[in-house]
């Protein structure tokens, strides 16, 4: 049985499926920039969710938004479009930008080891069905509209923020706009500005503009699962404001809660602060391998820390994972063994803890636990931890590929770097300081590659 904590009610539950196979979605990528370190966390998170309940038999059909319009620079459905401002800043068309990140977050997610969404659904894909939505919304009078939208009037709810205990929170922390009925009201459709030509922007019955960013889950979650579903997924922030909000609409228009589930993931912080970009200094994937880490170093972090606890990230926590993961992969090198299924009770106490609301920190200690047991052969030992891996995800019988220092890595993707810049003698500088450190560097169509000498 696995247990869940589901935020619903705060407490966990046992995780019944609503029919054979599991329907999970996930709130994904605004695709404006690099997604950040933190971001990445909360789809590992979700990743090892999946894993879960495919370790348990599950079949699990898993959708993911990719968020390309109506995500306002500021949660109180005010400021610019992130995507159009990031557009604007880059000098590219908003279509260009939404697809280059796209395909970034892509990539990350591949390198992660993160288990693929069955189908990754864009916002700009489902306006007309958004469109409908709001409709329904209008036609059950739960909108109005005010000079720069149509709004949802979350007084007409009695439940408004259940999930999120918002009755309890101070209703000033949504800033209240003149012309909101509720400070908590949000756009279902922003109008274009008349003195602004938008690059996305659709008709409507209201009006040319928008939708707003709350209204799409709503739409995506029912067009390929229906309502009501098992599992919806997000970081903790959207606890607030994003799902009540998701929620507040499908209840208005279909009389129900869209999942039976809601989990949510806890920030990675920085310095003991949200790492976010508002709030200044965020590190993306890419900055890490710049670094000479390994993305799954990165995972083997996240999954130290139980993912309803906050982690502070910091490079001194992050060599210490990425040395307790190239030990977990010498030792399993040095068993190497024959595959097979076992039977043990070790796999039960694993399944235990991952069942037990997704306890990696638990499932990590059973681990090594297993690595020093002296009293279990080599080929039990490489065979449990082949099947624990399942759920980690840490590729622990692929061989490192290169048993290069991270110094070395560090130095050879700068003079990557420079070389692409065009700053030949730079790199040249830089080839040689790896060739006096006794590794040569062959470049190739796809990059390059590090050898000893
Ligand atoms: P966004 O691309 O801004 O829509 O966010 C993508 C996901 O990352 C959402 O589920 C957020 O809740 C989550 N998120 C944002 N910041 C952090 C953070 N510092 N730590 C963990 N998750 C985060
Ligand atoms: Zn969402």
């Amino acid at each position: 049985m696995i247990r869940l904590y589901n935020t619903l009610r705060r407490r966990k539950e046992n995780f019944r499926a609503l029919e054979k196979e599991v329907r999970l979605y996930t709130c994904g990528p605004t695709v404006y920039d690099y997604a950040h370190i933190g971001n990445l966390r909360t789809y590992i998170f979700e990743d090892i969710l999946k894993r879960t309940l495919l370790f348990n038999k599950y079949k699990v059909k898993h959708v993911m938004n990719i968020t390309d319009v109506g995500h306002l620079v500021s949660d109180n459905d005010t400021g610019e479009d992130k995507v159009e401002k990031s557009a604007k800043e880059k000098q590219k068309s908003a279509w260009k930008i939404a697809e280059y990140y796209a395909n970034t977050f892509k990539k990350d997610i591949r390198e992660l080891n993160i288990k693929e969404p069955d189908i990754y659904v864009k916002a700009t894909e489902t306006i007309e069905e958004q469109i409908d939505l709001i409709k329904i919304l209008e036609k059950k009078k739960y909108t109005y509209k005010i000079e720069d939208g149509i709004y949802f009037n979350t007084s007409k709810l009695k439940n408004y923020g259940q999930m999120a205990n918002l009755k309890n929170l101070k209703k000033g922390k949504r800033i209240s706009a003149p012309e909101k009925k509720n400070p908590a009201d949000f756009a279902l459709w922003k109008f274009s500005k008349p003195t602004e030509k938008r690059q996305m922007e659709w008709d409507s019955p209201w009006g040319v503009g928008f939708p707003g960013w709350h209204t799409e889950c709503v739409v995506m979650s029912k067009k390929y699962f229906g309502i009501p579903f098992d599992i919806h997924c997000g970081g903790i922030d959207h606890l607030e404001v994003h799902h009540p909000n998701e929620i507040a609409q499908a209840e208005a228009a279909y009389g129900k809660n869209p999942a039976k589930f809601w989990l949510h993931g806890e920030f990675l912080n920085l310095k003991n602060e949200k790492m976010s970009k508002s709030k200044g200094k965020i590190i993306t994937l890419k900055d890490l391998k710049e670094n000479g880490f390994s993305p799954l170093a990165y995972r083997y972090l996240t999954l130290t820390a139980h993912y309803r606890s906050k982690l502070n990230f910091s490079e001194k926590a992050l060599l210490s994972a990425e040395n307790s993961l190239k030990r977990m992969k010498e030792k399993m090198k040095e068993l190497s063994s024959p595959e097979e299924e076992i039977k043990h009770p070790y796999n039960d106490k694993f399944k235990e803890a991952v069942n037990d609301d997704l306890n990696t920190p638990r499932a990590l200690a059973i681990a090594w636990k297993v690595l020093r047991d002296k009293k279990i052969e080599k080929k039990i030992k490489y065979n449990l931890l082949l099947n624990f891996d399942h759920i980690f995800g840490l590729r622990l019988k692929e061989e490192e590929k290169t048993e290069v220092p991270r110094e070395i890595k560090k130095l050879a993707k700068e003079r990557e770097k420079e070389r692409k810049k065009g700053n030949y003698q730079k790199a040249d500088k830089i080839r040689k300081e790896i060739e006096n450190a006794g590794y040569v560097i062959k470049d190739n169509k796809k990059g390059f590659k590090i050898k000893k000498i």
